[in-house]
């Protein structure tokens, strides 16, 4: 078992297998892009397989293969079928932008994906393009629709952010009324690979929640799962439920089960470091698996309390503008 320093258990990774994005969402990186990691520096399947397996014995037992776009990356179906057959790997979850789905989602089923989660910001066509440079709407709202119709849970992640979709909300929160989608709110963070431009007059869980309730008095807090960040809601006569994700506002720290994996092998205890070790270059100059795993016990005994904490403690990058692509959202 994996037990940071403030008692928290460790038992799940956020692995981003590239940074690269066909999408270019405007909170989380500028029209022309980032520059990317060069191909050789990012993880190898190879590497993350190793570094999965080493941690999957010492307690990691969920993943969560985000990005930049997952798909994006050759042969992700065949990451996926190797990474649902490492021992102790008992749950696989996928965040994208669901763009490159098609024809893929009844191989996700059959690999048995415990639940994917789509970003999609705005249901208005010119909005959503605005939001992320690209006219993808139809792509995505179909995944939605070939996910549930292979009962694969679906999360819809929204970043709420202001003066851009707030109008958004309440046509985002109505898809769960026939639905069975869990619709999560998220608060804009400042991880947009832009210097300086910041989250400035954020849309906080508390203004979130205000706004949903304003036509929805009824809403009900759901018992959250361990180590949830978000704080779940069901809406009576909905099929689906609600949460908000207080990303920004940090309230969910004292739980954090997690850590990450960036694509260029960096292991970061807390979003908000800007890394602890490499694993990459530990790999590569020929460490085994087990020294792997002591350098993650060392980072985990001196795991920062909170984000806050985290944050005041970065080596360098302030302030923060790191593409959320690059640190694995
Ligand atoms: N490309 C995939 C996608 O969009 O779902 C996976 C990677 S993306 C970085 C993971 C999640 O991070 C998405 O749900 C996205 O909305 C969220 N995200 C990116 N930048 C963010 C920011 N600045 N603040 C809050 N959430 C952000
Ligand atoms: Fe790409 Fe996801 Fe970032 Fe949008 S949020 S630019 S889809 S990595």
């Amino acid at each position: 078992m994996l037990i940071d320093n403030h008692g928290r258990e460790i038992n799940y990774m956020r692995l981003a297998v590239t940074d690269r994005c066909n999408l270019r969402c405007f909170y989380c990186m500028p029209e022309e892009g980032i520059s990317y990691v060069p191909k050789a520096a990012l993880l190898s399947f190879e590497e993350i397989l190793q570094v999965t397996e080493a941690f999957a014995k010492e307690g990691i037992s969920k993943i969560r293969i985000t990005g930049g776009e997952p798909f994006l990356r050759k042969d992700m179906m065949l990451l996926l079928a190797k990474m649902s057959q490492v021992e102790g790997i008992k749950e696989i979850h996928i965040t994208t932008n669901g763009t490159l789905l098609e024809g893929k989602v009844g191989q996700l089923k059959e690999l048995g994906i415990k639940s994917v989660n789509l970003s999609l910001d705005s249901l208005d066509p010119e909005r959503f393009k605005q939001i992320t440079r690209r006219d993808d709407l139809p792509k995505v709202m179909a995944c939605m629709q070939d996910l549930t119709a292979h009962d694969i849970e679906v999360k819809i992640n929204m970043v709420v952010m202001k003066g851009k979709n707030e109008q958004d909300i309440l046509p985002m929160l109505e898809l769960a009324k026939d639905q069975p989608v869990a619709v999560r709110f998220i608060e804009e963070m400042p991880f947009n690979g832009t210097e300086g431009q910041g989250n400035q007059g954020f849309w906080s869980h508390a203004d979130i929640l205000a706004a949903i309730q304003e036509k929805y008095a009824l809403t009900r807090k759901l018992k959250d799962a361990a180590g949830s960040t978000s704080m779940n809601y069901s809406i009576d006569g909905f099929a689906g439920s609600f949460g908000i994700i207080a990303a920004y506002s940090r309230t969910f720290c004292g739980t954090c089960n997690r850590i990450r994996l960036t694509p260029q092998g960096l292991i970061k205890t807390c979003l908000y470091d800007n890394g602890i070790f490499n694993v990459r270059d530990m790999l590569r100059a020929g460490a085994s698996q087990e020294a792997i795993v002591q350098a993650l016990k060392a980072a985990l005994n001196h795991r920062f309390k909170d984000g806050h904490a985290a944050e005041a403690h970065r080596k360098s990058q302030f302030p923060i503008f790191e593409s959320m692509a690059t640190i694995g959202g």
